[in-house]
């Protein structure tokens, strides 16, 4: 090693003695946040470039102490954090984590192996097909899409998000029209979402070089039963209105729960108009798939064999932590196929997946080459927990929040905007002075939002949806229980009573 003074190691980059100390440190630091984390402000009050003037411009020339490093971290970054573990965060969906997932975390990096191909670590590729069956099987998705399903081509991948879930199948699904219409007609394919589905179709579409005049998001509305989702009817009238004009129907996105509402598309009705003209089916269940794992829900996925793909991820409302978006498929052979490339230096005994060689090589189904070790943070979740703690941990959250729920229908100054389905409610202030002018309504309840957020007390976030401004509360963080939401509805009254009172 030189001259060089490698610090905490002993002249070594991993001393086994250091480590220990050093991470129980970490570990004490990190139970001490969890047990402080109420008493930071939820939404970070601080202004943008206050934390970076906090810190040098340049890396340090010598090695610095942990202690160190940990001082900078509580004084300088923790200010600067909004705290989504915080029991008083409600906006957006969850990204929840759990002691397992950070136990996972731990293991998972503790390894350190890439896992791009079978070989290269076989316990990575062969654990992530048993995982990925496991989750399935909980969220009841037909045989066709597990490995273990008998059709040989079905399976799951752990990716990092949904966009990558949505690069691979559209990948797949473009590759194999071109081979039918040739690469000089791609400009002609054309992709579906409706006006609800998660902005990163459309951000993933252009990437993949959709001729971004081909992106149709057909318009919701605000109808009884179904409020904001995927009219079949429309669907079907954009594609035959692009066909006449010599267009190709390439890829439709349907949404289990989407962002805004969780609103969810009749999954049934968009699998026939799918089949009819020859279109991947992909379906995107970030959120609600986990609540999927218990019975009561499973209705919600009705439609879903006759989707080729779907993806849900764990990382928001399954205590897996970041990073863990699981996508399922039943043709994974167009996956390979669209995705393959070989040089020399991967070639091994089991790299090329045919039929008389079915090994799983994981590179071939994702966007990278290296990968982390993603399922054995999800394995252990799942074990960790077992099925039914799971369930109990998504029931806890949605009782919650029909609590809060009732709350605001038992107060006739507010009204519930779209009817709940999961862990969101979506609600409004009404002031009747208003006569029901959009913008009036607006701003009051942007004012309620802006006291409710910058008392640092909860953090709640909004949508606009068919022109109508809302505000959205979930609850699914791990430390929330019924005090908060009651404590975040009090603050929420009291901001409604001072606003109508001006
Ligand atoms: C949150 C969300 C996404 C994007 O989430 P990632 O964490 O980036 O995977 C996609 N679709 C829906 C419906 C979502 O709610």
């Amino acid at each position: 090693m030189g001259s060089f003074d490698l610090v905490n190691s002993n002249g070594n980059l991993f001393n086994p003695e250091e480590f220990r100390k050093q991470a129980y440190q970490v570990v004490d630091f990190i139970a001490n946040y969890y047990t402080q984390i109420e008493s930071y402000p939820v939404l970070s009050q601080v202004k943008p470039g206050d934390i970076r003037n906090q810190l040098p411009n340049t890396a340090p020339s010598q090695s610095e102490p942990l202690q160190a490093i940990l001082k900078d971290i509580t004084n300088v970054i923790i200010p600067g954090m909004t705290h989504w573990q915080s029991p008083n965060f409600f906006a957006f969906f969850p990204n929840n984590v759990s002691t397992a997932a950070l136990l996972g975390e731990m293991l998972c990096t503790g390894f350190n192996c890439p896992g791009f191909s079978w070989q290269v670590s076989p316990a990575i590729t062969e654990l992530e097909m048993v995982v990925m069956d496991w989750l399935a099987n909980m969220i009841n998705l037909p045989k066709s899409f597990l490995f273990s399903g008998g059709s040989g081509t079905g399976g799951g991948i752990i990716q990092n998000t949904t966009s990558d879930a949505i690069i691979m199948t559209l990948h797949a699904a473009r590759d194999r029209a071109i081979k039918k219409i040739g690469t000089e007609n791609m400009l002609k394919l054309v992709v579906y979402g409706s006006d609800q589905t998660h902005s990163t179709f459309e951000k993933v579409s252009k990437a993949m070089g959709i001729n971004p005049n081909n992106i149709r998001l057909i318009p919701t509305v605000m109808e009884k039963g179904r409020p904001f989702s995927m009219c079949p009817l429309k669907l079907r009238k954009e594609i035959e209105n692009d066909v006449a004009k010599g267009l190709v129907p390439l890829y439709l996105c349907g949404s289990v729960g989407t962002t805004s509402t969780n609103a969810v598309d009749p999954l049934e009705q968009l699998a026939d108009v799918a089949t009819e003209y020859g279109m991947w089916f992909h379906v995107d269940a970030a959120y609600a798939g986990s609540a999927c794992i218990c019975p009561e829900f499973q209705h919600f996925f009705n439609g879903i064999e006759r989707a080729d793909s779907v993806s849900m991820n764990p990382h928001k409302w399954l205590l897996t932590g970041l990073g863990c978006c699981c996508l399922w498929v039943k043709r994974s052979d167009l996956i390979v196929k669209a995705m393959r490339v070989e040089p020399e230096y991967l070639k091994n005994e089991w790299s090329s997946t045919t039929e008389s060689n079915p090994v799983v090589n994981f590179k071939d189904w994702q966007l990278g080459a290296s990968r982390k070790f993603n399922s054995i943070r999800l394995w252990i979740v799942l074990r960790s927990h077992g099925v039914e703690n799971l369930q109990n941990h998504i029931r806890s959250d949605v009782q919650m929040v029909a609590d809060f729920e009732m709350f605001v229908k038992s107060d006739p100054r507010f009204e519930i905007v779209v009817p709940r389905l999961f862990a969101l409610v979506c609600f409004r202030l009404i002031n009747p002075n208003n006569n029901n002018s959009e913008d009036a309504n607006e701003l009051l309840n942007r004012k309620l939002l802006d006291f409710v957020n910058s008392s640092g007390k909860i953090y709640v976030s909004h949508t606009i949806v068919g022109g109508i401004y809302m505000l959205r509360f979930c609850v699914g963080t791990m430390f929330t229980e019924e005090c908060h939401v009651i404590a975040a509805w009090k603050l929420i009254q009291e901001g409604a009573t001072q606003l109508l009172k001006n």
